[in-house]
């Protein structure tokens, strides 16, 4: 497998450009998609370089999900949805734009969710639902 080091997320998790953080441990980072499907739209991600499904082991798997399951829990309390769209997309033919593993958590029904990476977002907005999340994780 070849890990293409500059992608956006790399680059996030290096810290070379900023993000809104939700919630950081020892192998995962979860942050505000920053063209969101609908309010609420956060990432997970692994700290494990792999691109997709396939190109990470068993157990960083289950840290990730882990965290998946965390953020899912805190976007319902803080948010007060019933329902939340888990999404995560395997290479370029299914639409996968970011060469890095992660999951994406959209607080909203299927049929109401924007286009995908379609419009950037208020930022103030993503901002401040950032905080309100991060405070329940
Ligand atoms: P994919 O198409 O790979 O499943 O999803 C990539 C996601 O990353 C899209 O939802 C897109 O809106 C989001 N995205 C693209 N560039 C950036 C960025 O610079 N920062 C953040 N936070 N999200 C991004």
């Amino acid at each position: 497998m070849s890990y293409d080091e500059n992608n956006i997320f790399a680059k996030i998790l290096r810290g070379d450009i900023p993000s809104f953080k939700v919630y950081e441990d020892d192998y995962t980072l979860a942050f505000m998609d920053i063209m969101p499907q609908a309010d609420g739209h956060t990432l997970v991600i692994p700290k494990f370089k792999a691109e997709t499904l396939l190109d990470i082991p068993a157990d960083e798997l289950i840290h990730t999900m882990t965290t998946v399951q965390k953020v899912m829990s805190a976007l319902k309390s803080t948010l007060g949805v019933e329902g939340v769209v888990l999404m995560q997309l395997n290479g370029e033919a299914a639409g996968q734009t970011v060469p890095h593993l992660h999951f994406h958590l959209i607080p909203e029904h299927l049929r109401k969710l924007k286009g995908h990476g379609a419009e950037q977002g208020d930022m103030e907005k993503i901002k401040a639902l950032a905080q309100k999340i991060s405070a329940a994780l």
